[in-house]
C-alpha cells in the first residue's frame, strides 16, 4: 500500500516521500482513510505507531482540499484556527507541530503550538498573525483563550492526542472547558495508548459514531525488545551503570530516574566518570530541555536521564538503549519506558537496574506484561541477600514511604503536580488542575502499592 493510494494530495504525498517513508504504518492505513471522510476516529496507538503522520496528513489534506471550511479557501480572509490538536506534553506538542509543518510543507495551511512555562507574548503575536493548524496543551491554551487571544470558534476538527495521558495528568477539567469554546459541529480524533473507563466516558461525550481503530499495543510487542533485570544494591547502582556504560560502548542512552533530584545527582555522578550526560524533567527551563533533547538526538550527548513524564513523547528512532535506574512507580510505565527502544521493528535493549527495595514494583512490572524478566547479576556488582528493603523515596526531598494509599507531602500530588509535571506544565496558570486528588493512574487497575502514587516528575 502508498500513501497516494490512500487518497493523499500530491502535495502531501511529496512531504512524506521527502521523508524517506514509502509505506504507511498500520495505524496510518486505517486512520487516514476514516478522517478523509470526515468521521469522528478513536483510536488505540502509541507513540512510535506512527500515528502523528496518522492524524497529521489527513487533516492536512482536508484542510487544503476539502470543501470543509470553504469560506477559509478565499485567500483575503484572515486565516482562522480550523484544526486544533491537543497534547498532554511541551515536548509532544512541539514534536506535533513540527510534523504539522514539515507534512504541509507543500500546502497552503500554516501552524503555531503553544505551550506553558515560556514567555505568552510571542505567542499572542502568532495567534493575531493567523493559524490555520494550532498544537496546544491545555493550560496555556485556556490562558489565552482567558485573555481572548485565541478563537477557537471556527474549529472543524480536534484531535486529543494520548487522551489517557492528558487525564492521567488531571487535564480533564481543562478539557471540558476547550470543548465548550468549540462549535458543537466538528470532526473529533481521539488517540490513547490506554483505554480506562475515564477515556472511554470522554470518548463516549467526545465521538460521534467513532470509528475504532487499535493497533498493537506494546504490551504486546515487548518481544521484540531484549529485557534484563540486573540485581544490584540500592547504592551500587550508579557505579553499575556507568559500568555497564563504558564496557559495551553505548552511545546514545535513554536513562530514566523515578524523581527530578535523582535525575540531577545521576547527571554529576555520570559527569564524574567521565559521561556525557544532561536530564530532562520538570524543573528544567523548556531551553535547556530542547537543548538536551537535540543533542541526544544528533548523537553528541550520550546520555539523556529523563524522568516519566518528561521523557512522555520523545520521538527519537531505533534509540539502542534504555536503562531503568529506577523502577516506575506505576507499571504501565515501565512499557512506556521501553517503548523508546526498538522502535520500527528495530531490536533494541531495555535493562532495568533493581535493589532490594524495588521488588513489589518488578513485580507489578510482571504481572502487567504476563513475563518474568530474565536477571543478570553482573561480576562485581552482586547485591548483599541480606539487605533490607528501605522505604522508596517518592518525592525529592521528602521522607521514604512504603505505607499503602497514602501521600507523603500532602497537596502536590496528581498527575500535573505543582510544576513538577515534566512536560505536563503545559498551561501557564498556577492552578493545580487535581487539587488533592489521587491520579487517574492510581485508579486504574485495583489495588496498587502506594508507590503507584505518581509525583515529582
Ligand atoms: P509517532 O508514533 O507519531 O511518534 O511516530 C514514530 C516515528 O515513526 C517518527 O519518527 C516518525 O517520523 C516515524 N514514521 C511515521 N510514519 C512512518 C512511516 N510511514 N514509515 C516509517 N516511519 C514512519
Amino acid at each position: 500500500m502508498s500513501f497516494s493510494s490512500l487518497g493523499l494530495s500530491d502535495a502531501i504525498v511529496r512531504a512524506v516521500t521527502e521523508q524517506g517513508y514509502t509505506a504507511p504504518t498500520p495505524i496510518q492505513s486505517q486512520a487516514i482513510p476514516t478522517v478523509l471522510n470526515g468521521g469522528d476516529l478513536l483510536a488505540g496507538a502509541q507513540t512510535g505507531t506512527g500515528k502523528t503522520a496518522g492524524f497529521t496528513l489527513p487533516i492536512l489534506h482536508r484542510l487544503s482540499t476539502d470543501t470543509i471550511g470553504a469560506a477559509q479557501k478565499n485567500k483575503t480572509s484572515p486565516r482562522v484556527i480550523r484544526a486544533l490538536v491537543l497534547t498532554p506534553t511541551r515536548e509532544l506538542a512541539a514534536q506535533v507541530e513540527e510534523s504539522v509543518r514539515l507534512y504541509g510543507t507543500y500546502t497552503n495551511l500554516n501552524s503555531a503550538v503553544i505551550f506553558g512555562g515560556v514567555g505568552i507574548n510571542p505567542q499572542i503575536k502568532l495567534l493575531k498573525h493567523g493559524v490555520d493548524i494550532l498544537v496546544a496543551t491545555p493550560g496555556r491554551l485556556l490562558d489565552h483563550a482567558g485573555q481572548g487571544t485565541v478563537d477557537l470558534s471556527k474549529v472543524e476538527i480536534l484531535i486529543l492526542d494520548e487522551a489517557d495521558r492528558m487525564l492521567d495528568m488531571g487535564f480533564i477539567h481543562d478539557i471540558r472547558k476547550v470543548l465548550a469554546l468549540l462549535p458543537a459541529k466538528r470532526q473529533n480524533l481521539l488517540f490513547s495508548a490506554t483505554f480506562s473507563e475515564e477515556i472511554k466516558t470522554l470518548a463516549d461525550r467526545l465521538l460521534n459514531n467513532p470509528q475504532m481503530i487499535e493497533v498493537a499495543r506494546r504490551n504486546s510487542t515487548v518481544e521484540v525488545i531484549a529485557q534484563k533485570i540486573h540485581p544490584v544494591d540500592r547504592d551500587k547502582k550508579h557505579p553499575l551503570l556507568s559500568h555497564l556504560i563504558k564496557s559495551n560502548n553505548w552511545t546514545q542512552v535513554l536513562v530514566f530516574t523515578r524523581t527530578k533530584h535523582g535525575a540531577n545527582k545521576l547527571v554529576e555522578q555520570l559527569g564524574k566518570d567521565s559521561i556525557g550526560a544532561m536530564a530532562i524533567h520538570g524543573n528544567k527551563s523548556q531551553s535547556a530541555r530542547t537543548k538536551a533533547l537535540a543533542e541526544f538526538k544528533d548523537g553528541s550527548l550520550q546520555v539523556l536521564v529523563a524522568t516519566d513524564i518528561a521523557a512522555r513523547g520523545i520521538d527519537i528512532d531505533q534509540l539502542p538503549h534504555v536503562v531503568n535506574y529506577d523502577l516506575p512507580n506505576i507499571p504501565e510505565d515501565y512499557v512506556h519506558r521501553i517503548g523508546r527502544t526498538g522502535r520500527a521493528g528495530a531490536t533494541g535493549e531495555a535493562v532495568s537496574l533493581v535493589c532490594v527495595d524495588e521488588h513489589q514494583m518488578l513485580k507489578d512490572i510482571e504481572k502487567l506484561i504476563k513475563q518474568t524478566l530474565p536477571r543478570e547479576v553482573i561480576e562485581g556488582f552482586e547485591p548483599d541477600m541480606n539487605a533490607k528493603p528501605q522505604p522508596i523515596q517518592l518525592r525529592s526531598g521528602a521522607p521514604g514511604h512504603t505505607g499503602r494509599g497514602g501521600r507523603p507531602g500532602g497537596g502536590n500530588g496528581g498527575g500535573r503536580g505543582n510544576g513538577g509535571g515534566g512536560g505536563g506544565n503545559g498551561g501557564g496558570g498556577n492552578k493545580p488542575r487535581t487539587p488533592g486528588g489521587a491520579p487517574a493512574a492510581a485508579k486504574r487497575s485495583g489495588p496498587r502499592p502506594a508507590s503507584a502514587v505518581r509525583r515529582d516528575r
